[in-house]
């Protein structure tokens, strides 16, 4: 499943295929991909929209249209591309757009969790949730202060995108790891000090799986080596890289935790 770091590549890759370009029709294949307006509205109102910008809020893509904004969310196994020259569809597409200079939008979904919305506004759809903790917003006085507000296991209230947006199970465990923190540590146990390397560590597991072009764990993301630098993930039973003990695979909310039971000793309960 894409995270902050995922999604934050497709779009670099995606943005200098489509910016300028205008919509001339739509090819919706799935349904149930579309969540609003109905299908025929959306084929309606989207064409001859022009693609002004694309950019990323929390997992969500956001595409600016001349009018509207076409938000995608990728879920488990979704993926866009363009292609240039003619495009016959896949088994796994779900939305494909056509477009000027001879390039075809194609959203394939081969687990159909993928979604995707035409709004005048997408407030609406991103009001639920958190800051972004790649923005000026995500301070570790507010991090602080956010946790103080629950008393809840760190990991599952990192992983709710309505305190913080963008963190999936991947570089949540990376975080963890880094800042020596137990992802069932109460979350209002957590002291200034540690709040504050909390928040640096979420930053550099972004910053790095964004520099790395994201983590390409299955056959849906490619290109990414983030997944060649994990410090925990997936790497139960190999030493930690900072004291050597063997990491273990918990499970915690129903995900699958990495942690090192040495750097992350479960301290408060
Ligand atoms: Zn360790």
């Amino acid at each position: 499943m894409p995270e902050l770091p995922e999604v934050e590549t497709i779009i670099r890759n995606l943005r200098p295929a489509l910016l300028g370009k205008q919509i001339l029709s739509t090819n919706l294949l799935w349904n149930h991909t579309l969540v609003s307006p109905s299908p025929a509205m959306f084929k309606k109102s989207i064409r001859d929209q022009q693609i002004q910008d694309i950019f990323r809020r929390a997992k969500f893509l956001q595409v600016k249209l001349s009018t509207y904004h076409l938000i995608v969310h990728l879920r488990m196994s979704g993926d866009l591309l363009v292609v240039l020259g003619g495009y016959q569809p896949g088994k796994h597409d779900r939305l494909i757009l056509q477009l000027t200079d001879d390039r075809t939008l194609v959203f394939s979904d081969p687990r159909k969790f993928g979604r995707v919305w035409l709004v005048d506004n997408p407030a609406k759809i991103f009001q639920t949730l958190g800051p972004e903790p790649l923005s000026d917003e995500f301070t570790s006085a507010w991090l602080h202060a956010a946790l103080q507000t629950q008393h809840r296991q760190l990991k599952p209230l990192l992983l709710d995108q309505s305190f913080l947006a963008g963190l999936g199970n991947i570089y949540t465990d990376e975080a963890l790891h880094m800042a020596r923190l137990h992802p069932l540590t109460p979350s209002d146990s957590v002291t200034k000090e540690e709040a504050e390397i909390l928040r640096m560590s979420i930053r550099e597991v972004l910053e790095e799986g964004i520099r790395r072009n994201g983590a390409s764990i299955d056959w849906v993301y490619r290109g990414g080596d983030f997944q060649n630098h994990f410090r925990v993930y997936g790497r139960q039973g190999e030493p930690c890289p900072v004291c050597g003990t063997k990491i273990e695979r918990i499970v915690v909310g129903q995900r699958g935790t990495h942690i090192c039971p040495t750097c992350q000793a479960l301290t408060k309960l």
